[in-house]
This record gives C-alpha cells, sequence and structure tokens, in this order.
C-alpha cells in the first residue's frame, strides 16, 4: 500500500517524445516549444565540458560539487556554506519539502503553480494548500497572490513555494511586494522562491533576492542550469539560503545527486556570459516576434517574465495541441493546471516561431 500522499497525486506528465511523435504522424520534422528549453541548445562551453568530463565517469563525481559551488559563490557573491546543488532544482525543491514537512505539516503554494510542488509536498507526506490566484481583470491575472497567501500561512505550515516567475502562468511578482511576503513571514516558515528563468527576467523585474538572504535567514532562493543555461538534459539547479538551512538540506540530499558531466557543464557554463547574452535576446526578439503573430490571430496572453507564453485560444487548449501535432508543431496544453483554455508555447527560434505560428492559424481557422 503506497504513502497516502503518493496514492492522491496526479501524474505529472511530461511532454510525448518527439521521436514517438514523428513516427505517429509520418513527419520528417517538429517543432518542439513545449518545456521552456534554450532553442539554441547547450551553452557551448558547458557542452565542451561535458564531452571531456565522459572520459572520468568511471569515477563518482565529487560528492560536494566543489568547482561547482566555487564557481557559483565567485560569481554570486554568497558563501559555498550557502549552497545546495540538486539534480536539477526539481531536486532542490524535493529536498526542501523532505527536509521540513513532517506528515501533517502544511506547505502553501498558488493555483496554476508549477506542478512539482504538491509532488515534493505530498511525497514527503506533507499536505498541500492551493490558494486562488489572483482573479480575472487584474493586471497579473493568475499570477500568486501573495496577500491570500500570507493568510494561507498557519501553525502547520512548514513551507511556502513561490515561482518569480511562475511556469506555467509567466506572471511575476514586483520586489517590493516579495520583501514585504518575507518580512511578515513567521519565522518558522521557509519560503522558496524559484527563479528557474531568472536570466530571463528584465533587470527592473528581478528581485534583489540573493541580497535578502542576510536578513531573511528562512528564505532559499533556487535557480537551475536548464533553461538559459541549456543543460535540461544533464539536470543541475541549485540553492542559496541561510548555512543553518543548508546544512539540513545536504543532510537531506543523496550523496552523488549531480553526475559528473553535470558538474563539469554547469561549471563551465557559469562562464558562458556570451552564450546567455545571446539566448536572453533571442527570447527578446522572439517574444516580440510570437506576441504580433498572435495578435494577428486576435489572441491574447498573460504577461510573461520568462521564456514562454501562456496563451488564451478561447477553447479547448488540449484539442487546439492535438490538432496541431499532425502539422509537427509540440506545445503544452496546460489543463493540468486547471487552464483549460490555454496553451504554453516555449518561445523558440525564429523559424521555430514562424512555423508554430502558421500552424496555429491554420488549426484555429479549420
Ligand atoms: N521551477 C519552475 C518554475 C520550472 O518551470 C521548472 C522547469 N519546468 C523547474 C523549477 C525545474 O526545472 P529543473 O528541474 O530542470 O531545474
Amino acid at each position: 500500500q503506497a504513502a497516502p500522499g503518493v496514492r492522491t497525486l496526479s501524474p505529472y506528465v511530461p511532454g510525448r517524445p518527439e521521436s514517438e511523435i514523428k513516427r505517429e504522424y509520418g513527419l520528417a520534422e517538429v517543432i518542439k516549444l513545449a518545456s521552456n528549453e534554450n532553442p539554441l541548445g547547450p551553452s557551448p562551453l558547458g557542452l565542451a565540458a561535458a564531452q571531456a568530463a565522459l572520459a572520468e565517469i568511471a569515477r563518482y563525481p565529487d560528492g560536494n560539487g566543489f568547482e561547482l559551488k566555487r564557481a557559483l559563490a565567485a560569481k554570486y557573491g554568497v558563501e559555498t556554506a550557502r549552497i545546495t546543488l540538486g539534480a536539477g532544482s526539481n531536486d532542490i525543491l524535493d529536498l526542501v519539502a523532505r527536509a521540513f514537512l513532517t506528515p501533517g505539516d502544511e506547505a502553501v503554494y498558488s493555483d496554476h503553480a508549477f506542478a512539482v510542488y504538491p509532488i515534493a509536498t505530498q511525497t514527503a507526506g506533507g499536505r498541500g494548500v492551493s490558494v486562488p490566484a489572483l482573479p480575472a481583470g487584474h493586471a497579473m491575472a493568475y499570477g500568486h497572490d501573495l496577500a491570500a497567501m500570507r493568510a494561507a500561512i498557519g501553525s502547520r505550515t512548514k513551507v511556502v513555494f513561490i515561482a518569480n516567475p511562475n511556469n506555467p502562468t509567466g506572471t511575476w511578482l514586483a520586489p517590493a511586494e516579495l520583501e514585504g511576503f518575507l518580512r511578515e513571514l513567521p519565522e518558522h516558515v521557509v519560503v522558496v522562491l524559484d527563479e528557474a528563468y531568472v536570466e530571463y527576467m528584465a533587470p527592473e523585474q528581478v528581485a534583489p533576492s540573493l541580497a535578502w538572504l542576510e536578513r531573511h535567514p528562512n528564505l532559499v532562493v533556487s535557480r537551475t542550469f536548464s533553461k538559459a543555461y541549456g543543460l535540461a538534459g544533464l539536470r543541475v539547479g541549485y540553492a542559496f539560503a541561510h548555512p543553518q538551512v543548508t546544512d539540513l538540506l545536504n543532510r537531506a540530499r543523496m550523496p552523488f545527486n549531480v553526475s559528473l558531466p553535470a558538474l563539469a557543464a554547469a561549471t563551465a557554463a557559469l562562464d558562458d556570459t556570451a552564450f546567455i547574452a545571446r539566448s536572453v535576446e533571442l527570447n527578446r526578439a522572439g517574444m516580440r516576434q510570437l506576441q504580433d503573430g498572435l495578435r494577428a490571430l486576435g489572441l491574447g496572453w498573460l504577461p510573461s517574465a520568462g521564456n514562454f507564453l501562456c496563451v488564451n485560444v478561447g477553447r479547448s487548449g488540449r484539442q487546439v495541441f492535438q490538432a496541431l501535432l499532425p502539422r509537427g508543431v509540440i506545445l503544452r496544453p496546460v489543463d493540468n493546471y486547471a487552464l483549460p483554455d490555454f496553451l504554453r508555447i516555449t518561445v523558440g527560434s525564429e523559424r521555430e516561431n514562424a512555423v508554430c505560428l502558421r500552424a496555429l492559424a491554420e488549426v484555429l481557422a479549420a
């Protein structure tokens, strides 16, 4: 008999592999804008380091991730005692849940928030408290309602998950609003500020979250190499937190959770500022291209600070998704996020965006 929290979870359904879609529809090429990956591929410095590291894989990786932590510490000015490494930032979210939730404890998050929060919470035996999002009409409709989240915190609440920006909505929180939330937070609650897309945010959108670490010992800032760095397949994420919180996360962490090629690639990719700049610029241009195309189709979308757009297709997003498959375009339906009329589109290359828009126009005209 499985644990109750696991039995009542709905499975996370990842996108079907491109190879399967190609076979099913007899397609030579598919365009996948479904997982918020980097259309430029991996950071070249990261790729070269991963390839070189393959010669060493008879050995275990450095279980403390010394080099990567040192590189992160140098880049962000945060001591290594405040850094935890994970197999993707999903692993970080899971570590926080396992380290801080015991059965009966609550984790608070928002409706339409990233799907891993309930998985991490319930697998740890915790109870997820999903808080209604900001209402239609609000500039950040479907985004996190921090006042409502604050009100949902009770004596059993041990963890709060905040995605900034959130996936799949793309909505983000003003730095001042976040800071106010942190200031009011009871001491017994750990807040995870999930900044998986931080590299894509405009400078004025980015919260000075690392500067807050000193004042807020219960803050965990999680980030990833999966998005802007283009290393999703290697699985590397990290968290910045108070040394005592970091110590607890590292006790809960499985030894060798980050693989040897992943550590090498991430360490090298951190120096690849030219690649990040190119990725951010491509995203900026692609975002404009998609929005222009969607506007021409008469479609609306939620404001996004990430590398994706949550588009209101005005009908079943899953049906539009299905109709796009034979045309070789894979997007992400978000009905599992209680957004049945939306589709999430990852910003791709100029050509991918154009193909996606054309296919979408055909499907919506049919
Ligand atoms: N947080 C958010 C908001 C995300 O969208 C994602 C990726 N889907 C993650 C965390 C986890 O990504 P990864 O485990 O690849 O770092």
